[in-house]
């Protein structure tokens, strides 16, 4: 194949001569199982990103003076394979998450990676692997490319060398039962992300950080946390890792993109539809006060997250300073219904691709 730049590159296979026995489909859960092989490639200064080659998936031999054990200098996306009606292979708006590796990795200092040459790695794994997606209702291949830092160093600087790999994982369907609500706890004191920092990377100190909020609002009953800005803990940014949306009035709100926000792909895909149909969506930071203001009026209609496992993740209680707010009675909203069967339409190939997200494999 051929990269942007022109280059022609192999990707040499290794096939796994001792593959798995494939799960249950209905009963995949989210990131339990792998499949039998993953995409490596390995980057040095002098050689830039080179070996691009599949493998039997399995453990890695690092030194334990590599350098993403101790800084953390690695960067990851997350997307889905979904097999289609015709039993054809698509992937949703692939090349939106690439670019967004490629941010982060320039947020990390970690040197850019060609589009075409990750995309045809991801292709090429796939087709490796298509007896790995999974066809019953809901299920997925979830696609986890990751960058890290293998230098054998304890300074803090950024590494000379790194691994770009790919593993894929089939996933259940998020909801057994129909759209559930969530009950989520807004967020006082711990801070995800502040201006200036990570926060629209990918990167997996983001999500170490978050840990500690996300276990005590686990234990006051919740299942996620609504992240305030890092700054005056003032304004609302996301819930958990998925972009957060109000509709107040009629008219339907979320946090703008600067910089401390994941500019999320299915934020990004939920906007376009809901302005297609006639929404008026407003990029607007709104403050918790505003908004338990609106609530009181009976204006806040409805709230919903946004995200690639879940897609549409409905929000039925919002707790704020020991306040349970009920949103839409604690049930599904109107537009989050439509917006996820419309999503899950387009992703399933059951919907007219009019935006152009997919890419038959
Ligand atoms: C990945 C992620 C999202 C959602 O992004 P999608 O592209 O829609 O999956 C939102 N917030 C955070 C913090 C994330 O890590």
């Amino acid at each position: 194949m051929k990269t942007k730049a022109g280059c022609i590159v192999e990707i040499t296979i290794i096939k796994n001569s001792n593959p798995k026995t494939k799960p249950d489909q209905n009963n995949l859960g989210f990131g339990n199982y792998f499949t039998d092989h993953m995409f490596v490639m390995d980057y040095s200064t002098e050689k830039g990103w080179f070996d691009p080659r599949i493998v039997p998936y399995g453990p890695l031999e690092l030194e334990p003076s590599a350098m993403v054990f101790h800084y953390g200098q690695e960067t990851f996306e997350g997307l889905k394979a979904y097999k289609n009606a015709e039993g054809k292979i698509q992937l949703f708006r692939v090349r939106d998450n690439l670019k967004r590796l490629n941010q982060s990795n320039e947020r990390m200092c970690i040197p850019q990676i060609d589009e075409e040459l990750m995309f045809q790695a991801i292709k090429k794994l796939i087709e490796v692997e298509k007896e790995w997606v999974p066809e019953a209702a809901g299920t997925s291949l979830y696609v986890r490319p990751f960058v890290i830092a293998t230098d054998p160093f304890l300074g803090v600087r950024p590494a000379s060398t790194y691994k770009f790999m790919v593993i894929l994982s089939p996933v259940g369907a998020y909801y057994k039962e129909g759209l559930n609500p969530t009950k989520i706890f807004v967020e006082d004191q711990f801070v995800r992300a502040v201006p200036g920092g990570t926060g629209f990377a990918k990167t997996g100190g983001n999500y170490a950080a978050s840990l500690k909020a996300q276990v005590e609002a686990n234990k006051k009953g919740y299942s996620q946390v609504l992240w305030l800005d890092g700054k005056e803990r003032k304004y609302i940014e996301e819930v958990g890792t998925s972009n957060a949306f109000f509709k107040i009035d009629g008219k339907i709100y979320t946090a703008p993109l600067e910089g401390s926000i994941l500019s999320g792909i299915t934020r990004d895909s939920a906007i376009k539809l809901l302005r297609d149909w006639g929404y008026e969506v407003i990029e607007q930071k709104i403050t918790i006060d505003e908004l338990v203001a609106y609530h009181n009026e009976g204006k806040l209609e409805e709230a919903f997250a946004t995200g690639t496992a879940a897609v549409i993740s409905p929000i039925g209680v919002l707790a704020f300073k020991g306040n349970d707010m009920v949103i839409n009675d604690g049930k599904i909203g109107e537009a989050s219904q439509r917006l996820y069967s419309e999503m899950t339409d387009i992703q399933y190939g059951k919907a007219e691709d009019k935006f152009g997200w997919i890419t038959i494999l």
